[in-house]
């Protein structure tokens, strides 16, 4: 087996002719043959949360006991990224394990994809729950998906059998009569953005009330994993908050000390709580993964109502620490040790191949994978293997990590004020193990340093062909 199909058609067909290769298991099943069974796969994704925002990544007032709770049983990983700073191109990586740029799911003109956008991610790219179903897993999205909002892009034309949410952002399809620039987001409300609620394919409410959008995300994800313990299944669970406008349920109203951003990780930590207690009554806790992560760093530019990089620099659509460096925790009792915290690198791209490989599938071989394997990582059985990490705005590699190192080519404001690029030579370098904040520029120090980042970026270019970006298609 050397080819892997490029076109969708071809994609089962070839695909059960994959070597199977069942994860190696120790988890305790009490049921003969239940160990050859691939594990369940969930992936909880909130939407810029930033790194510093949880109990358990040092946050002082923002409450998170069910999600410290899952990194005290699993392991918290304190050096891992999103592929991008932004919404569309982080979700397309998380989903393909690929770098936005090899896909077209990212652009310099237009970040992120809007309801007049005619792209979408592109039916050549195998997405995780076109994996996952390959291996005979039930596949189910619940949330926001913001990977193309027409027919051909859904959720339910990319390998998941089911999809309940908001198809793109909460902050798009703003009503001319809401307050004007941020006056609406202070104190927002429901009629102000005329977001769709989709099930399937079909819009079942408009304008979303997003009131109680998490409560009921966390209804239909746990309705789901129900209806589908008995067989592996992968549940891609992305939130919609905390981006802004914030909502939360009235029983998570004026709860925190943190105020509303607070209520709302406060009511994303009870949905996570819900669904490992889920696991936990259905006695499937041992057979299940469960990643807990963001798809970008927190929008700084909204003050009180945007979340934390902690000691990291910046956030949201930047490319220094706090952009892209994200809150996460991997949890899988009786596999993963309890209470490790991992330094090693790691990325959302990752989480394709670790769960492609889990579920006894291999990796497409007729295009570049980005990710690595991160199971022996996870379970602490050796390093992890990832060395490197690529910093992208739109098409552009503003800076590298390799190793403890960074070095930034250029840097960019992210949405206000100046944000014109800025080039660096020599490029700016810190050291990430001793200076997380990027505060100290050691470059003139280090040139041999210096030399080696510029290498290992210009042999990474080399593995980029260029690609039609979706984002800049328009509609119609
Ligand atoms: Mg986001």
């Amino acid at each position: 087996m050397t080819d892997f199909p490029i076109s969708r058609p071809f994609l089962g067909t070839v695909c059960l002719l994959l070597t199977s290769h069942i994860a190696v298991d120790a988890r305790g099943d009490d049921t003969a043959g239940a160990d050859e069974r691939p594990p369940n796969v969930i992936v909880i994704f909130a939407d810029d949360l930033g790194y510093g925002d949880l109990g358990c990544f040092g946050h002082p007032t923002i409450r998170t006991p069910h999600l410290d709770a899952m990194a005290a049983e699993g392991v918290r990983l304190t050096q891992f990224y999103s592929a991008s700073s932004v919404c569309t191109p982080s979700r397309a990586a998380l989903l393909t394990g690929r770098l936005p740029i090899r896909s077209g799911m990212c652009s310099d003109r237009r970040r992120v994809l809007f309801p007049n956008s005619g792209g979408g991610i592109p039916a050549s790219e195998i997405t995780l729950a076109e994996a996952l179903r390959e291996r005979g897993y039930a596949t189910a999205c619940v949330g926001k998906w913001h990977l193309g909002h027409l027919p051909q892009f859904l959720p339910t034309q990319n390998g998941f059998d089911r999809y309940f949410g908001i198809p793109y952002s909460n902050d798009m399809d703003r009503v001319n009569d809401a307050p004007a620039g941020k006056g609406a987001f202070w104190e927002p409300q429901v009629a102000y953005w005329n977001v769709p609620l989709m099930r399937d394919e079909a819009i079942i409410e408009r304008p979303a009330d997003q009131t109680t959008i998490t409560r009921r995300y966390t209804e239909e994800a746990l309705a789901f994993i129900r209806e589908k313990q008995d067989q592996p299944f992968f549940l891609y669970l992305p939130h919609s908050l905390p981006h802004v406008p914030l909502f939360r349920s009235p029983e998570f109203a004026d709860r925190s000390q943190r105020g509303l951003y607070g209520d709302v990780i406060e009511e994303i930590d009870w949905s996570v709580g819900q669904v490992l207690e889920t696991l936990r009554e259905l006695e499937i806790e041992q057979r299940t993964i469960v990643w807990f992560t963001s798809d970008n760093g927190p929008w700084l530019s909204f003050d009180s109502h945007g979340g934390s990089a902690g000691l990291l620099r910046e956030g949201k659509g930047m490319t220094w620490e706090g952009g892209m460096r994200v809150p996460t925790i991997a949890w899988w009792p009786g596999t993963i040790p309890a209470g490790r915290i991992d330094t090693g690198l790691g990325s959302t791209l990752d989480i394709f191949p670790t769960s492609v490989r889990l579920a006894g599938g291999e990796l497409p071989t007729d295009r570049v994978i980005d990710g690595y394997d991160l199971t022996d990582s996870l379970t602490g059985k050796a390093a992890s293997p990832r060395q490197q990490m690529y910093y992208y705005r739109g098409t552009e590699l503003m800076a590298i990590r390799q190793g403890p190192w960074k070095a930034h080519f250029i840097t960019q404001g992210s949405y206000v004020g100046n944000t014109r690029p800025v080039a660096h030579d020599p490029p700016l370098l810190f050291h990430l193990d001793i200076d997380p904040s990027e505060k100290w520029d050691v470059a003139d120090r280090h040139p041999d340093v210096i030399e080696q980042l510029r290498q290992a970026a210009e042999s990474h270019r080399q593995t980029v062909e260029p690609v039609e970006s979706q984002l800049e298609i328009p509609l119609g």
